[in-house]
């Protein structure tokens, strides 16, 4: 949601563009500050899941309703703080879709949130836990879900909504291939990136069709992540295996969009 600045808030916008300006060093005289301030890139995080929201998106007419799923919803959100706090250190401008564990949260407010700021990239972040049906985080269900062409989900009245964005769809299979690499490189384990689910959403109950939502409505490339989600012996993630599935995604990150050098 934005807010239109109404005309009696100038001095607000006065005190930004001073911030601004000195943040960039035109004020401070410190040139070295300048390339950091304006070319860091950025990057959304998007957390998987939120308290259960109903809502319909106006523009295509796709239901883009989310539902709570415990433990992975606390586990991913513990994981993308730790990536986002990574990436900051790193140089990165880093935005999550949702800044609470319990907030609400539909899919095209996730979407519009990568493509408000033109991410460089925005990836999601997800796990299959559970006492029945997960699985472990060394086991398997390591994925990694690129954008393409072609790939749809279905509005209620059967209308499907295609994927069109050739230049993205490009970049978000380049993209998927790093993160495929390097995911497998610091989790020791087989990661296989794909085109679209492989299966039909609506048998899940769902919206009908084979891309997740955040993908297809968004403009930026857009890497949607699932991984195990039990830790040995246990249903969720130790803080170790969150620590090393956040480390595999920096990783990524890093090797998709790397920061240019301060000189
Ligand atoms: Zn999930």
């Amino acid at each position: 949601m934005s807010r239109r600045p109404s005309p009696g808030r100038r001095r607000p916008f006065a005190v930004l563009v001073l911030v601004a300006l000195v943040t960039a060093g035109v004020l401070t005289g410190a040139p070295a500050a300048q390339g950091a301030a304006t070319h860091r890139p950025v990057i959304v995080l998007d957390p998987g899941h939120s308290r259960t929201v109903y809502a319909v998106d106006e523009r295509t007419g796709l239901v883009v309703s989310d539902y709570e799923n415990e433990p992975e919803m606390r586990d991913v959100f513990a994981v993308a703080k730790l990536v986002a706090a990574r990436l900051r250190h790193d140089g990165y401008r880093v935005v999550l879709t949702k800044t609470r564990l319990h907030q609400r949260r539909t899919l095209a407010q996730r979407a519009a949130v990568a493509n408000r700021v033109h991410a460089a990239l925005a990836l999601s972040i997800h796990d299959q836990a559970g006492r029945s049906g997960g699985v472990g985080f060394r086991a398997g269900n390591n994925i990694v879900y690129y954008q393409s062409v072609g790939a749809y989900r279905s509005t209620p009245s059967g209308r499907h909504v295609v994927f069109r964005d050739k230049a993205v769809a490009k970049r978000s299979k380049t993209y998927a291939r790093i993160f495929a690499r390097q995911r497998h490189a610091v989790q020791r384990a087989t990661v296989t990136s794909r085109r679209n689910v492989g299966y039909d959403l609506g048998s899940r109950g769902l919206a009908g069709g084979n891309m997740w939502m955040v993908q297809l409505l968004s403009r930026v490339p857009w890497i949607y992540n699932e991984a195990g989600g039990n830790s040995r012996g246990r249903v969720g993630l130790t803080a170790a295996d969150r620590r090393t599935y956040a480390q595999a995604l920096v990783r990524s990150v890093e090797a998709c969009v790397p920061v240019p050098h301060r000189t």
